[in-house]
């Protein structure tokens, strides 16, 4: 046992996993001419991409700015709306007020804890009649686990919008045997890789797609909107130090320091999701006995466990969610709570949502605790959060 890692250490929620290689890479682009814009941004897009399964893949400095480009590539902006879940982190929504486009929600599936497929199509429907569809749906993959993609694909179809997959719990997980992040359902999928996710880069995120057209438009949307290829310049290049700027865009790079980093941890994901696999069967045997549900799995779906999270049983707990909440962490387990629904929070609230609005994930935050999930975890740290639990919950 190293010496963080003593008896009775608070146990986090999630953490990285740090390894020598994971350090000798950054120290080898530290040492090297290129610490942004060199050839490990490359490396490390060109090696998520073959991963995944997708053709393109542009890294960014973090999985926000993902979905800030990939919302302002589908064309989003003033007059549009773009809808998500309600039970995510606030980025999956504040991306479309970046955009100046509204955000509306739909609410969850009580099993899946994602996007409701039914509440979707009725929600598309009834917006058809007043000509208020919306522009992009973003369904977030919670916890890990896919949402019906073939489902919201066919929708996609059928009511015009584009598909952005916020998969920053998700990735190394799989929808019907393939990776997530292949974009068969979807125009773009985004990553974080802040270190709470299954690998990281410190921070850090990426958009993947198929389609070359979004990908040019992501990659000037990532650096000011400058372009160096003279095919894509209006009239013709100065020379070889000329760029043009033909949009706005940011500075959102992902340096070759993250991104080396990035590329070491990409090679253990897979062992990252089995550990968490392994985690996810203990914790399901040992809760049998408690008064709480386990995460429940789809059979279309691999989850990468990016979290682990109970539902308490009401009626079956003598005591108050907060109340078993902060007993755990006095007794060292920190525990948290995923998510609270963003439309309740204040800033969402001067917008007009109000609580009752989505009530699938409204009673849902009321019961559910994330237990602590993450590849480093060993047996007997389990143990201690399992064993702390019963005495909680008896
Ligand atoms: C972490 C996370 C984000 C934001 O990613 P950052 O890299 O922290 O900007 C967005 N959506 C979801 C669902 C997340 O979990």
């Amino acid at each position: 046992m190293r010496d963080d890692q003593l008896a009775d250490s608070p146990i986090p929620y999630a953490r990285q996993s740090i390894t020598d290689p994971d350090i000798e890479a950054v120290v080898r682009i530290l040492r090297s001419d290129w610490l942004t814009q060199g050839p490990a941004v490359k490396r490390f897009e060109k090696v998520v991409a073959e991963y995944c399964g997708a053709r393109y893949a542009v890294a960014v400095n973090s999985g926000t700015s993902a979905l800030h480009i990939s919302c302002l590539a589908a064309g989003l902006g003033p007059g549009d709306s773009l809808w998500t879940s309600p039970n995510t982190f606030v980025a999956s929504a504040n991306c479309a007020l970046y955009c100046g486009a509204r955000v509306d929600f739909v609410d969850i599936d009580p099993r899946t804890l994602n996007l409701s497929l039914p509440a979707l199509e009725e929600k598309l429907t009834k917006a058809k009649t007043t000509g208020n569809l919306p522009k992009v749906v973003i369904p977030v993959h919670f916890a890990g686990q896919s949402c019906d993609m073939a489902g919201i694909s066919d929708l996609a179809v059928r009511f015009g919008f584009a598909v952005i997959e916020d998969a920053c719990h998700a990735m190394g997980g799989r929808y019907r045997g393939f990776p997530i992040g292949n974009c068969t359902y979807s125009e773009m999928t985004i990553f974080s890789f802040h270190p709470v996710k299954i690998i990281t880069t410190g921070e850090g995120g990426m958009v993947l797609t198929n389609r070359e057209d979004l990908y040019r438009k992501l990659v000037r949307l990532r650096s000011h909107g400058i372009t160096r290829d003279p095919s894509l310049m209006e009239g013709e290049s100065d020379g070889q130090w000329y760029y043009q700027q033909t949009g706005i865009g940011f500075n959102y790079r992902m340096t070759d320091i993250q991104a080396a980093l990035g590329e070491s941890q990409l090679s253990r994901i897979d062992n990252f999701v089995q550990r968490r696999h392994i985690l996810a069967e203990r914790y399901g045997k040992s809760l049998k006995i408690l008064p709480v549900s386990p995460p429940w799995q789809h059979p279309d779906c691999y989850s990468s466990y990016h979290l682990y999270v109970v539902r308490l049983i009401p009626g079956r707990i003598g005591k108050t969610r907060k109340r078993v909440f902060e007993e755990l962490r006095a007794a060292g387990i920190q525990v948290h709570v995923h998510y609270i629904p963003v439309h309740t929070q204040p800033y969402y609230r001067k917008l007009g949502f109000r609580p009752g609005d989505f009530p699938e994930a409204e009673r849902y935050y009321q019961e559910a605790l994330t237990l602590p999930m993450y590849y480093a975890l060993t047996d007997e740290e389990q143990d201690r959060v399992i064993a702390s639990l019963e005495g909680t919950l008896r």
